[in-house]
């Protein structure tokens, strides 16, 4: 049967997140008139008895069909939802897990909230959760997983439950991700981590003690994130993320100085660098927004081999430069100089998600130079994105176009595919792209 368009959004088809009281179909967050919005919940949980299959489908249908009779949901107003054919909600099956499921947290992050640090332990038992899935069928062939908090570690039974998980054959649990702030060292992410199984993210915030106690909000634990991660690290296998939030406290030059100091002195500039903004604040101010390009670039001159935006800055540092900046004093502008090298260019784009979107339709660097084609893993229904035809990704060996790789979640998978197709990793564009 042919499907037809409808409005939905990947999360109200397959995610759940797993928080300690209650499910969500997300963690997305946006502003609607000034307030922030989004967290939308699937239903509350005071047992295990609460979790079934069959109410997870009936909330998530109901959302999917109020958004196409213009009813009013909690989804309104979010950049995620997509007019496109997506499977009918009767197919509906889990893709996406993300484990939120206490909230114990040895900081406090400025950033951060008592959803996140409350201290609640789950109100139901996350592996007979799995069981239950599994026997009513409702995975999707390849689930993703994300494991937060809370810190992870401090999970009760949090061995036991990470390994049942990780473990698991059915399901297969595919690009596994693990939040931790690496205060406290684990045995069991480093056994993972070297097994090449897990990607995990920390993030540090800071270069120095005192700003580490602002941002957050607690004196222990500074020395030992580097500590932990360089233990991590040993086989630098590239499956660490170090994400820095930016906020109100730690983004000036010196404190940005001093952070990659650390980088190097505990070797870790194999590393993944992520540079985030704390999601509170809305817009970015000039200072803010040169502090970022400063930090993209210091870390890549210090030698860090992969640095990128999350969503958060990408969003805003394109509304910055847009309302801010003329493409004149963009074009005047040293801080750009890398980018201004794929000016003029026809552009292989990997990637035909919102990223490639927004990339697109937004950044300056596509002011100044065209789509050559777009290629993607997963081919779409009509090879067609944005009037453009997509190509499976060996049609790159046929030229010498520049490739921008269009997705931040996977860019260094990516990376390595088109290494593994023997193309030059100079064409790779791998600096700051706005
Ligand atoms: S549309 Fe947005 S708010 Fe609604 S579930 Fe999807 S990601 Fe969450
Ligand atoms: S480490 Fe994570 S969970 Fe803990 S307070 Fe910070 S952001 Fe929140």
């Amino acid at each position: 049967m042919k499907n037809k368009k409808f409005y939905s959004c990947e999360d109200l088809q397959g995610s759940i997140y797993f928080g300690p009281n209650a499910l969500r179909h997300c963690c997305q967050r946006f502003f609607v008139n000034g307030k922030m919005q989004g967290d939308v919940e699937i239903l509350k949980v005071k047992s295990n008895n609460d979790i079934n299959v069959q109410n997870i489908v009936s909330e998530k249908k109901k959302i999917i069909k109020n958004l196409n009779n213009n009813k009013k949901t909690p989804c309104d107003g979010c950049p995620k939802i997509q007019l496109k054919e997506w499977a009918e909600s009767k197919e509906i099956k889990i893709n996406k897990i993300s484990i939120e499921a206490h909230s114990k947290c040895n900081a406090r992050c400025s950033y951060c909230s008592e959803m996140f640090y409350g201290g609640l332990n789950p109100n139901y038992n996350l592996n007979d959760m799995l069981t239950k899935f599994r026997k009513q069928n409702f995975f999707s062939e390849n689930v993703s997983i994300t494991w937060g908090g809370g810190e992870p570690v401090l999970l009760r039974n949090f061995k036991n439950i990470f390994k049942n998980f990780i473990d698991s054959k059915y399901p297969k649990f595919k690009d596994i991700r693990v939040y931790s702030n690496s205060i406290i060292y684990s045995d069991l992410i480093h056994q993972y981590l070297d097994q090449k199984k897990i990607i995990l993210t920390t993030s540090t915030d800071a270069g120095t003690q005192e700003t580490y106690e602002k941002v957050r909000g607690v004196k222990k634990g500074f020395l030992n994130i580097f500590e932990n991660l360089k233990k991590y690290n040993t086989k630098k296998n590239g499956n660490i993320i170090i994400k820095y939030i930016l906020t109100v406290d730690n983004y000036k030059n010196n404190e940005i100085d001093s952070f990659i100091k650390l980088i190097k002195d505990y070797e870790l500039l194999n590393c993944n660098f992520e540079i985030s903004t704390d999601y509170k604040f809305e817009n970015l101010d000039l200072e803010k927004s040169l502090s970022i390009i400063y930090f993209y670039n210091s870390l890549n001159a210090a030698g860090a081999k992969f640095v990128h935006f999350d969503d958060h800055v990408r969003k805003r540092l394109f509304k910055f430069f847009k309302e801010n900046y003329s493409t004149q004093q963009l074009d005047e502008n040293d801080m750009f100089d890398n980018l201004r090298k794929y000016f003029n260019k026809d552009i292989i784009v990997w990637g035909t998600g919102r990223y490639a979107d927004e990339i697109i339709k937004n950044s300056y660097l596509f002011k100044k130079s065209r789509v050559a084609y777009y290629v993607d893993g997963i081919r779409k229904k009509n090879n067609n994105f944005v009037t453009k035809k997509v190509f499976s990704p060996k049609k790159i060996l046929t030229s010498d176009n520049p490739i921008l790789i269009a997705s931040s979640t996977y860019w260094q998978e990516i990376y390595k595919e088109i290494l593994d197709l023997g193309v030059d990793k100079k064409r790779v564009i791998n600096t700051l792209v706005i």
